[in-house]
């Protein structure tokens, strides 16, 4: 059945209009966007500003149990890859389903639509392959059927632990398909759906040699693909010492930069580098919650965008899930390292966090509140503390409000949370809680 929407606010065209109707198809796409209506009789109330669904262009959802336990003593780096690798250790493919539905159904309730899923931990234990070599990709699929987003499975090639090529070892043994070919027999046995995508992903210049590069880019051809890119020094050192040239210049030698290409992170980038990502059209996925967590550093946003690469947003260790917070991060980082303000418009920030992620993922009709797209919208209310007493919609949305403040998702013409709420699995806290203390015991 049809159904008609009344925003109180909505972002259309790049900008605010007020009282508008939404009209979405049995198909769940939208079929009239009117400004300035009186609501019609049946219409639905959407409080606050309406958005178009929110994309989460980078997570890794597993890493979601490791909030808020990284920090003992002053918490160093090491403290939280050693509890990263444990945890890598710990997950079956039972506890890593509960785990995932529970954080995807957090995301829906920040207002998240579509996710994509960065996935690199794919056998059991030691290295052995479970009866279905896929059992970890399919249970992130689910997941995010069973909490009601759609999702981009960029399964991840990972072949080795250093960019020197030391083999892996320990729980990393999980991460490997051994070479090329046998990532790619087996991405080749993965299916998507209509909720899901299947995109393809080499971890990092550290952990698949470069030799390799040129092969995987022919096969990955035009499906969305991402590659962590520079996200710390270190790896930048590494890779000069080996090969003469940064990670950005081994990628394209590589010919792996291409516009259906994203780099995330992209933080410690040269002058050059920026060059050769905008002239390729490569979009790059910030992820500023997670790399302050991380100490990682600032990346250059503005000069990125300003060579050419579209920006994006993701929640990546999800130590947050919270895009409003990543967008609005985006520009405030910007204002830390400059002291000066101004950076970003407060549009530029909402493209980031919908349409441009939307691409990125590999759905490109989504992500924008116009005819023909597909009926995501995001509610964000604005008479709560946080924002109460704005005098611009989306300023408030993006620099005042949170993810708390999400209070409906329609995601594909279906509502999945509504007055706050999760429709489809009542007690999203608890079903974290379960799941996570299940994965430490
Ligand atoms: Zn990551």
């Amino acid at each position: 059945v049809p159904v008609t929407y009344v925003c109180e606010y909505a972002w259309v065209a790049g900008s605010t209009a007020r009282d508008v109707r939404i009209d979405v198809d049995e198909g769940g796409r939208i079929v009239a966007v009117e400004p300035g209506v009186t609501a019609p009789a049946g219409a639905r109330r959407l409080p606050g500003l309406t958005m178009p669904g929110l994309a989460n262009a980078h997570s890794h959802a597993f890493h979601r149990a490791l909030r808020g336990r990284t920090h003992a003593g002053r918490g160093t780096f090491w403290t939280w890859r050693e509890r990263m690798y444990a945890l890598a250790a710990a997950l079956d493919p039972e506890m890593y389903h509960a785990l995932a539905t529970a954080t995807f159904a957090e995301m829906a309730l920040a207002g998240i639509t579509c996710v994509g899923e960065f996935h690199y931990l794919h056998h059991a234990p030691g290295g052995q392959r479970y009866a279905d070599p896929n059992e970890m990709g399919r249970r992130l699929l689910a997941a995010a059927a069973e909490a009601g987003i759609r999702i981009t499975l960029l399964d991840t090639l990972y072949l080795v632990s250093t960019v020197d090529g030391k083999p892996l070892e320990g729980p990393q043994l999980r991460f490997g398909d051994g070479d090329l070919d046998g990532w790619w027999e087996r991405w080749r046995g993965l299916s998507g759906a209509g909720h899901a995508r299947i995109g393809a992903a080499a971890h990092s210049i550290r952990a698949v040699p470069a030799d390799v590069l040129p092969e995987f880019a022919g096969r990955v051809g035009d499906l969305p693909a991402h590659v962590h890119l520079s996200e710390q020094r270190a790896e930048n050192e590494a890779c000069l010492a080996r090969y003469g040239r940064t990670p950005t210049q081994v990628f394209d030698d590589a010919g792996l930069l291409t516009p259906n290409v994203t780099a995330v992170h992209a933080t410690h980038v040269s002058d050059e580098d920026r060059t050769a990502l905008g002239d390729r059209g490569v979009s790059v996925c910030f992820c500023p919650t997670t790399e302050r967590d991380l100490a990682d550093g600032i990346g250059p946003a503005r000069a990125l965008v300003d060579a050419g690469s579209p920006l994006c947003v993701g929640t990546d260790s999800n130590a947050v899930i919270d895009i409003l917070d990543e967008a609005r991060a985006v520009e405030l980082n910007e204002r830390l390292r400059d002291e000066r303000r101004g950076h970003f418009e407060v549009g530029e920030l909402i493209d980031a966090a919908t349409h441009n992620g939307h691409m990125s993922l590999g759905w490109p009709d989504a992500g924008v509140l116009a005819v023909g797209a597909r009926a995501d919208l995001v509610s964000v209310r604005l008479d709560t503390v946080r924002a109460a007493g704005h005098d611009n919609p989306a300023a408030a949305a993006v620099f005042a409000a949170t993810a708390a403040d999400v209070t409906d998702v329609i995601v594909d013409g279906r509502p999945i949370v509504a007055d706050g709420r999760h429709l489809l699995i009542p007690d999203v806290p608890r079903a974290l809680a379960e799941a996570i203390t299940k994965a430490w015991k």
